[in-house]
């Protein structure tokens, strides 16, 4: 009688355990995914692309551009010198053939260009030099989003110990053939594929000379009108096999406070807390997110500043122009094995070689870049004109934005102004108008674009409107 009494309570407290129990996992469930934001479902296509990455074919283009022996922006670009496959003008033509294959391969889906200038005498050109940017665009096949641009860049030129040095070898196998390999094999892969918005495959040179390939390629797309929406610039992504060295992490680099801002823009920011919200910021999130949606073996580690000290690279180059650029680098740099002329000294081996390379991690490293390009390049257009309205001093926020291109729907973004990434997703549906129960005042909102597949664009952040 006593236990048949004394049940219930029992399975009342069990009930009530259980509710205790589900309710934690529910908040703390919930927080935990909220934590995790991603760039939408993995998509099929993407996937596979991805699988396609290939660290043999990596290591081949790595070799063949450290076999031009050097490619220091001021070597030999003769014909003869290109005939002999030695220096910059060898460098460049192998590279153009080898988009040009890569396009064969796919029915000419590839646009191959050059972006050719003569460069003024300047601090490290002491005389007029030829510069030549080598790309390849897979133009997108929507009439509307083909005019968006997602391009990955390396820069092809190297350096040894001196930077004026034109005949001395320098083999630039991670500085920046690491690179020059990842803008060449995501043509390679991703160009099997078919995107509504376009890709380009660049690489420049001059970078060691002054960044004055990028610089000449951002001011013509700036002039042009070209709309670029994310730049991912690849320089020493080698993964240097020091003790060190952790190669299961790149290190993403971005601007915070655009360098492009107007005065009235640096007020706007810092009216409104938007230091940590620059468009380029905003492409390494994206990044993170695509690196949770596909499981990359090479993870993204975002560093909130523009480049490492005392070094500068071409995505700054876009950034003065006014475009979202961001640049990978391996984790753990061995300075040894940069811009030195190679050589052994007190048991020390200097120099930029090959077998310093881990070409798996730079496999990882172009999947990374790859599904971050066929992400963006698949999905619609981000919202334009994001406005949270400020009228009146209320708690709610509403926010009101412009139906963009290729949109099945839009999420409404959000994190605490001291949380580093996005960390709530709330589906808006196909509207362009959500008010929230959060107070804009407390919180950094953004919106983002998604179709029928899933894919994510790129978030926009409000502009207040009175
Ligand atoms: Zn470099």
């Amino acid at each position: 009688m006593k236990v048949n009494l004394n049940r219930p309570i029992v399975l009342c407290w069990r009930r009530l355990l259980l509710a205790i129990v589900a309710a934690f996992c529910l908040v703390f469930g919930a927080a935990a995914r909220a934590q995790e934001l991603n760039a939408g479902v993995p998509d099929p296509k993407i996937a596979s692309a991805l699988q396609d990455v290939s660290a043999d074919h990596i290591r081949a283009n790595i070799e063949k551009l450290v076999g031009f022996r050097t490619r220091l922006t001021l070597s030999a670009q003769d014909p003869a010198s290109i005939a002999e496959g030695k220096g910059i003008g060898a460098a460049r033509e192998w590279i153009k053939s080898e988009f040009e294959r890569y396009s064969k391969d796919c029915g000419g889906c590839l646009e191959v260009k050059t972006d050719s200038f003569t460069e003024a005498p300047a601090d490290r050109i002491p005389q007029p030099t030829q510069i030549t940017n080598v790309y390849a665009v897979l133009k997108g096949t929507d009439p509307e989003r083909a005019k968006q641009i997602v391009l990955v860049t390396g820069h092809y030129d190297s350096r040894n110990s001196d930077t004026l040095d034109a005949a001395g070898v320098a083999p630039g196998a991670n500085d920046d053939g690491s690179g020059t390999a990842v803008s060449l094999e995501c043509a390679r892969v991703l160009s099997k594929l078919k995107f509504p918005a376009t890709i380009i495959f660049l690489t420049v040179a001059g970078e060691e000379q002054g960044l004055n390939g990028s610089k000449h390629f951002a001011q013509m797309a700036k002039q042009e009108g070209w709309n670029i929406a994310a730049v991912l610039n690849n320089d020493i992504v080698g993964g240097d096999k020091n003790p060190q060295q952790d190669a299961s992490v790149v290190r993403v680099f971005s601007e915070g406070v655009p360098v492009a801002a107007t005065e009235a823009q640096l007020k706007q920011i810092r009216g409104l807390g938007g230091e940590s919200d620059s468009i380029s910021r905003e492409v390494a999130r994206y990044v993170s997110e695509v690196s949770r949606t596909y499981s990359t073996d090479v993870k993204p580690l975002l560093i909130f500043r523009l480049d490492r000290y005392l070094r500068g690279g071409d995505h700054y180059s876009f950034n003065q122009q006014g475009y979202a650029a961001v640049r990978f680098t391996e984790y753990r740099e061995d300075f040894n094995h940069q811009h030195q002329n190679v050589r052994t000294e007190n048991g020390i081996e200097y120099g930029d070689l090959p077998k310093f390379v881990n070409f798996d991690y730079v496999a990882g490293v172009a999947r990374l870049n790859a599904a971050t390009l066929a992400s963006l390049a698949s999905a619609p257009l981000a919202p334009q004109n994001v406005r949270v309205l400020t009228k009146e001093l209320i708690n709610d926020s509403t926010l009101t934005w412009q139906a963009s291109a290729g949109a099945a729907g839009y999420e409404v973004l959000w994190r605490a102004t001291s949380s580093p990434n996005w960390e709530h997703a709330q589906d808006a549906r196909d509207t362009t108008r959500i008010t929230l129960p959060q107070s804009k005042d407390n919180v950094i909102f953004a919106v983002r674009a998604y179709d029928k597949e899933g894919h994510r664009s790129l978030p926009a952040v409000p502009l207040p409107e009175r």
